[in-house]
């Protein structure tokens, strides 16, 4: 059997519509803003659960200007954790900012926010909080380290549109969140897009003029800023996906409860996490990571590692002294691996997957049903 991570043509349920809507807009030429990318923005706010969302190329573009509509530049720090993808740090370096590092725990994985408090320094400005892999981090512990500091708080929501923390949506939490619409998130564009999400206006405006190159009005440049929209034509996409998006989300939750009833025993599984998780990936820990993964993937199971190469090991950032005591980060590198997750696995797939997870880990082999 081949196992694929992603699926896109379960992601249009109503196909010729989109198309024609794509065609449309071809003829018309309203490429680029617009009534597509406001429309979008108001359904993608009003799901999220703030006052208003902005439409951007990515999700590591989100970032970045998330933190320079903060003002964090040079000589400022800004915390965040080792196992993230290495784009939170990035944009973190791209204001001119320190990333100032901190493990995540051994059981989920996420950002240890007891380490937070100790890497608080006189120059730190924020935390960007990651919720990896699709489950939400504590947002009332977080806020409350946060507000403590007087820190500004970044939610990274690219693996989590659509997690929730105590009933609220990731992205409503902090200062400002941001989303990503790569073709591989839960929700997804066809190319690169993201968004920024916040209730407060000021920087919603701070960061609709700097992904216009600054402009506050037409040959206005009042700030030095970057050519970053949603381009229309992903709108359109995103729009015709977001009401799907609940009951693909609980699709993942689905196949996320089937592989822990066959694994719990034979790996380290996630914790159910209720309803709250929306599952981007499903990671497990395995001894003998390498030899299971080859076998996974030589039984055509696009199973990955996310990430191999930790954020304190990665030879960009080399120059900036990153280097620390991150264990659980070096761990997740070393020791676990991620099954597919798509909401339109069938239970002969799963199976199929727990099963060759059973016999890699094992060092059985035909424990085919
Ligand atoms: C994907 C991802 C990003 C970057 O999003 P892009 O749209 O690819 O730029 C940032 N942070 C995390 C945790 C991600 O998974």
């Amino acid at each position: 059997m081949k196992i694929s991570k992603y699926h896109y043509a379960a992601q249009f349920p109503r196909l010729p519509q989109v198309v024609q809507m794509i065609g449309d807009l071809l003829v018309r030429g309203d490429y680029v803003l617009g009534q597509h990318v406001e429309e979008f923005e108001h359904a993608f706010a009003e799901y999220v659960g703030v006052e208003q969302a902005v439409g951007l190329n990515s999700g590591t573009d989100a970032l970045v200007l998330a933190l320079r509509a903060l003002g964090i530049g040079p000589g400022d720090e800004v915390i965040t954790v080792a196992n993230t993808f290495h784009a939170t740090a990035l944009a973190i370096t791209t204001v001119g900012a320190r990333p100032v590092l901190v493990d995540c725990t051994a059981d989920d994985y996420l950002m240890d926010l007891d380490q937070v408090a100790t890497a608080v320094t006189s120059r730190t400005r924020a935390i960007i909080a990651v919720h990896l892999f699709g489950k939400a981090l504590d947002m009332t512990a977080l806020t409350a380290v946060a507000e403590r500091h007087g820190l500004a708080v970044v939610e990274d929501c690219a693996q989590a549109v659509g997690a929730r923390w105590q009933g609220r949506q990731v992205g409503s939490w902090g200062d400002i969140g941001c989303f990503s619409f790569h073709p591989s998130k839960n929700l997804a564009a066809a190319g690169d897009g993201g968004a920024v999400t916040t209730d407060r206006a000021d920087l919603s405006a701070a960061i609709r003029t700097l992904r216009g190159l600054g402009q506050a009005g037409q040959n206005d440049h009042v700030v030095l800023g970057c050519n970053s929209k949603l381009d229309a034509i992903q709108a359109l996409v995103l729009s015709h996906k977001l009401p799907e998006l609940e009951g693909w989300n609980a699709g993942r939750r689905a196949v996320a409860d089937r592989y822990r009833q066959a694994l719990t025993g034979v790996a380290q599984v996630p914790a159910s996490a209720g309803p709250e998780h929306v599952f981007h990936l499903y990671q497990i820990g395995v001894d003998r990571r390498d030899e299971v993964l080859a076998d996974l993937v030589g039984a055509g199971i696009d199973a990955v590692v996310r990430y191999p190469v930790p954020i304190h090991r990665q030879p960009a950032f080399a120059e900036l002294g990153l280097a620390g005591d991150f264990p659980h980060a070096d761990r997740q590198a070393t020791g676990t691996l991620c099954l597919p997750v798509r909401p339109d696995l069938t239970i002969a797939e799963t199976d199929y997957i727990t099963d060759q997870v059973i016999a890699a880990v094992t060092g059985r082999t035909g424990a085919s049903r």
